[in-house]
């Protein structure tokens, strides 16, 4: 592998404090080796050392790449009319999941693998670098651990979410569910995952079904992370704080409690403004949590019925219009935020060591992401140092 230095960059974001301004770290005029899929160097443009091979950013600016905690991308069909009808005045439930599971128990593997790669593309495109990706449309022992093997093969984040709603069969018998969810379809799945994952909200689990799903995936080795608070108040940030969740995802409906909760603990707060935006709902307030001191982390939560976007530059876009974050604190969250809530150190920084991960933009300043809102901005995508968009 040979060693490549990125120069002339108008404008860094490194996510480290100690390497320039702010919380961004921002760097003018710098430069950044990579070097065996890692960062090697960051620094001037000036005093940068050779490299086997090099790329003039002219003046633009580079970021990390984005880091998406938060995807459903195993899945099958379509719900363009559902958005459709949303749009023509229905309200969003949660029953709607069942659609998707319909079409993906249906689906082959090598449909679904089609589909995941097709959308993991997409993010790439845009200027993701590491996606979340959630089972949740098979509902069964067998489909659950299908969808968790197939999105192996495009990321390590891989999260159990057998929880998603109450599989059809067992409509009249929510217990007998989560017990498949905590029993037999638990055992055929942990091997293949990383974190447990729980949609904690009316019409899906309740909170004393949510702690069994919680700990029972806990006690095989997995991480919990929470859909929470996203349709109405409920106990979702409150269990996921107690649990020591890395993340409560949504956080749209909070109460003060809930807020101090949040900024007294590990868990980030992960906000999804495309799904408000798809479900035409009011956004989360991340001015309050950023000013009660919670971590906040900006993703997509893309999935076929309620957010249906892979493109975190959107996502920055909403969160500075209508959440009041600053486009500092957006571009922060999409990365760096990601990252914690992913609990992951290697991901969302430009600093040596770090996973070579970076986003050439077709601007001057990460401001533009949110200044110029629906622009194609992403220029140059490397993830470990291989261009994987644009270059
Ligand atoms: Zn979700």
């Amino acid at each position: 592998m040979t060693s490549l230095l990125v120069h002339n960059i108008g404008s860094l974001v490194t996510n480290d404090p100690a390497l320039g301004d702010g919380p961004l770290g921002l760097l003018r005029d710098a430069a950044v080796v990579v070097d065996g899929g890692r960062v090697a160097w960051v620094g001037a443009s000036a005093d940068a050392p050779a490299a086997d091979a090099s790329h003039d950013a002219a003046g633009r600016a580079v970021i990390p790449g984005f880091v998406d905690s938060h995807a459903h991308l195993v899945f099958a069909g379509d719900r363009t009319a559902e958005f459709a009808a949303r749009m023509g005045g229905q309200a969003y439930a949660a029953g709607g999941i069942r659609t998707t599971v319909a079409a993906t128990r249906a689906a082959s593997d090598e449909e679904l693998a089609a589909n995941l790669d097709r959308l993991v593309a997409e993010a790439a495109r845009q200027g993701t670098t590491l996606i979340e990706c959630k089972s949740g449309y098979g509902l069964t022992v067998d489909d659950e651990a299908r969808a968790l093997r197939l999105a192996h093969r495009v990321t390590d984040e891989v999260t159990y979410l057998g929880a998603h709603v109450v599989a059809p069969e067992y409509a009249d018998d929510p217990a007998g569910y989560v017990d498949l969810v905590t029993g037999p379809m638990l055992d055929a799945c942990a091997p293949h995952a990383r974190w447990v994952d729980v949609f904690c909200e009316r019409g899906a689990f309740d909170g004393d079904q949510a702690r069994a799903i919680l700990t029972a995936g806990m006690a095989r080795g997995l991480t919990p992370r929470v859909h929470a608070n996203q349709l109405g108040h409920g106990p979702g940030v409150q269990l996921a704080v107690e649990l020591g969740a890395a993340s409560a995802d949504h956080c749209t409906h909070l109460t003060d409690a809930d807020v101090d909760a949040l900024a007294n603990s590990d868990t980030v707060a992960t906000l999804l403004p495309g799904a408000e935006f798809s479900t035409r709902a009011v956004y989360p307030d991340a001015r309050r949590l950023l000013d009660a001191g919670a971590t906040v982390a900006l993703s997509t939560d893309c999935n076929p019925g309620s957010s249906f976007t892979t493109s975190v530059p959107f996502c920055i876009a909403v969160a500075v219009r209508d959440m009041r974050m600053t486009p500092d604190e957006a571009v922060w969250s999409a990365t760096a935020g990601g990252a914690r809530a992913l609990r992951r150190t290697d991901v969302g920084v430009l600093t040596p060591g770090a996973r070579a991960d970076l986003v050439e933009l077709d601007a001057p300043s990460h401001v533009h992401l949110a200044y110029r809102p629906g622009v194609p901005l992403v220029r140059t995508v490397w993830r470990a140092g291989e261009v994987v968009a644009g270059g």
